[in-house]
């Protein structure tokens, strides 16, 4: 068996094991070792009763005290028990599984591990694994067991005994690293680096495998883009725009003035639209810096010069909030282009009139998601190409839409803080603006950090500024383990808030699982301030912009990255309002303090970024993890950023030593996965 087999061909993979398996995207026994654990779990030492602590996974052992009752409607059924050692009892909940009553009711000691939540200012433990009897936990202390991420019809297990087989099939994996390469940088070979990342003996063989995975994972980005580098630096304009006496009518009915910085950057874009090459430029600037106006006087110049221009978003919603802000303007400013939306979820007639009307040159400007670049979109014209948020999005997506067009121009926007020494390698073939400056009228947000039980006090706070008119956000618990449960949590969350607030304003929760009509519909009601209170995961965490909110109140915050928290902080303080961000922590350890502090006296991405790297020393994987910036695997641009300037010092090695073919025979290889 070799890595691009179907995993059909591994013993115990059946035709519907191999279906849910494609919605993975996992085809063959390459993508199959490749699917990497999204977390571990440590199985540690059980903590005594006393000691379990909010927001964390912890294992208690002991006895099962009094009765085990099952309540709720048949939606919800919730199982309790009592666990109760020498120095406390707790109380334990499961979801759904009404059937643990027989299994426990014969009483005596058992051990269970799982999250504990704070219910009504009571600790609880939720949704825990059993281990019954107790002792069964002994083979599992210190162990490190993958956690898959899952779609319906697989397990866990499942994908764990999958990959063990196909990594027993295989007699190698071929290696692609040179060997000079792996001398150099002390990384194990692919073959021990793929079966430690699975299966983990402990943490000592976890990190250098680890290191390696990752390591292969930026250079061979880096070295795409080397590649996109040479292949567009000469790349002719064919698209010279020239000004437009619109655009300054446009600007001067705009509400506010731009800031110098995106004055500057207008500049930046028109002199490369009007020059001899084609544009590709990132632009850089913190949350809240006004990147959205600049996109649109690009796309406007293209417009208005007769040609199309497309802007990409990460997200639907994100999506129809710039197209319905973009045509609002248009309509308002006397604006003579028209605009046309495109996304996954329209309906086949939706898009088919959609693409007729981009084909025809009926519409200007068009404004989507991934849709764009399906095969069927075919634009006249095409000469600028803007990507939102571009961290969600790769150079292959880049590469797609310059085939749509003659070469277009190429602008990338990204609020990522990166310092400059990582933007350069990571952008390497964009120049770069950077917007610096956020607009006059901002009153910077007043942050604190405080533990849980403020919570009282957050939600009057938040009352008030409601009874104000205002708006606010909650961002809720990360869970790792199960997506489901995740959204179970939210859920929980918003229905004990409207408890707690009896019902005096709307209050709605967004998450991941949800379809996306749900979240537009949620989205647009939020926008119209007929929700008050909108309880999320991270999934809000890239550009949404209503002005209107001014809390954002952020529970279990130490489990989020420095950037991740700025990025969710940057949701609040868009408007004229003085706007709060409050960071939630049940967590008392001097690192959380001295990392929450850095919220807490800087709004200034960069220096956020900075001082995150500063914090980070090696091996703190087990923490956090930041928010997936550039989509890598398991590589974060932020934790493992002496990885990457490694990785660029072997990929100059390589362009150096190694011929163009070596380099890229290298790059088609069908196991890499560049995004
Ligand atoms: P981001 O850079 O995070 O994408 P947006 O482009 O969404 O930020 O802008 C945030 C908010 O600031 C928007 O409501 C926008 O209308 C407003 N804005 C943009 N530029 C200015 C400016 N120069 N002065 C005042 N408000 C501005
Ligand atoms: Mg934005």
């Amino acid at each position: 068996m070799i890595e691009q087999s179907k995993i059909s061909e591994i013993k115990g993979v059946g035709a519907k094991t191999e279906q849910s398996f494609r919605k993975l995207g996992v085809e063959t026994v390459g993508d199959l070792i490749r699917y990497y654990p999204r977390s571990y779990q440590v199985y540690e030492e059980a903590v005594p009763v006393s000691e379990v602590e909010e927001g964390r996974v912890m294992t208690v052992s002991g006895a099962i005290f009094g009765r085990v009752q099952v309540s709720g409607n048949r939606n919800m059924q919730v199982t309790t028990l009592y666990v109760k050692d020498l120095t406390g009892s707790l109380k334990v909940i499961w979801f759904r599984m009404p059937f643990l009553r027989t299994t426990l009711s014969k009483g005596g000691v058992i051990t269970l591990r799982g999250k504990i939540v704070s219910k009504k200012g009571t600790l609880v433990m939720e949704h825990p694994e059993i281990f019954y009897p107790a002792a069964q936990y002994d083979a599992k202390l210190d162990t490190l067991q993958p956690v898959y991420g899952l779609t319906s019809g697989i397990t866990n297990n499942a994908v764990m005994k999958a990959v063990r087989t196909a990594l027993g099939q295989i007699c190698t994996i071929q290696d692609t690293l040179p060997k000079e390469i792996c001398r150099r940088y002390g990384l194990p070979t692919i073959d021990t680096a793929i079966q430690a990342i699975h299966f983990p003996k402990n943490k000592e063989t976890f990190y250098p495998a680890r290191n390696r995975l990752v390591f292969e994972e930026f250079l061979d980005f880096i070295l795409s883009l080397r590649q996109l580098k040479e292949s567009n630096v000469r790349l002719e304009n064919h698209f010279h725009m020239e000004e437009k006496t619109q655009i300054h009518a446009f600007l001067k009915q705009l509400p506010f003035h731009l800031t110098k910085a995106q004055l500057q950057v207008w500049e930046d874009i028109k002199k490369d639209m009007s020059g001899p090459n084609v544009m590709s430029r990132l632009v850089q600037g913190d949350v809240g810096s006004g990147k959205t106006i600049v996109a649109v006087l690009g796309l406007m110049l293209a417009g208005l010069n007769g040609c199309q221009g497309a802007m990409m978003a990460p997200t639907e919603v994100l999506a129809k909030q710039h197209f319905e802000s973009i045509g609002t303007m248009f309509s308002e400013y006397g604006v003579p282009l028209k605009t046309e939306l495109l996304t996954g979820s329209m309906t086949a007639k939706e898009k088919r009139l959609a693409y007729e009307r981009i084909e025809s040159g009926e519409v200007d400007i068009i404004i989507g998601t991934h849709a764009l670049i399906q095969e069927k979109v075919v634009y006249r014209n095409l000469a600028l190409v803007i990507t939102d948020e571009q961290h969600r999005f790769g150079v292959k997506q880049r590469e797609k839409f310059a085939e749509k067009g003659n070469s277009p121009h190429f602008m990338v926007m990204s609020a990522t803080p990166i310092p400059r020494t990582l933007a350069i390698i990571l952008y390497g073939e964009l120049d770069i603006s950077v917007i610096d400056e956020l607009p006059a009228n901002r009153l910077p947000i007043k942050n604190c950090v405080v533990d849980t039980g403020y919570r009282p006090n957050a939600y009057h706070f938040m009352e008030k500024q409601i009874a104000e008119g205002r708006q606010c956000y909650v961002i809720c618990p990360m869970v790792e383990e199960s997506e489901t449960l995740e959204a179970e949590n939210v859920m929980d969350y918003a229905e004990n808030l409207r408890e707690e607030l009896h019902g005096n304003c709307s209050i709605a929760y967004l998450h991941g699982k949800m379809k996306q009509d749900e979240k537009d519909d949620i989205m647009t009601r939020f926008a119209k301030n007929e929700i008050q209170i909108l309880v999320s995961t991270t999934v809000i965490e890239v550009g949404i912009d209503v002005p209107n909110s001014t809390v954002m109140l952020i529970e279990n915050s130490e489990r989020f990255g420095l950037a991740q928290l700025h990025q969710l902080r940057g949701r609040v303080g868009r408007g004229k309002y003085q706007s709060y961000c409050i960071f939630m922590t049940a967590s008392k350890t001097k690192e959380t303090k001295e990392r929450l502090e850095i919220l807490n006296k800087s709004n200034d991405g960069f220096f956020i970024a900075s001082e995150d790297l500063r914090l980070r020393g090696p091996g703190d994987l087990f923490g956090i993890r930041q928010s997936g910036l550039m989509d890598f695997r398991l590589g974060d641009i932020y934790q493992d950023a002496k990885i990457l300037q490694e990785a660029n010092e072997a990929a100059d090695w390589m362009m150096k030593n190694l011929s163009e073919d070596e380099i890229t025979g290298r790059l088609k290889k069908d196991n890499l996965h560049i995004l």
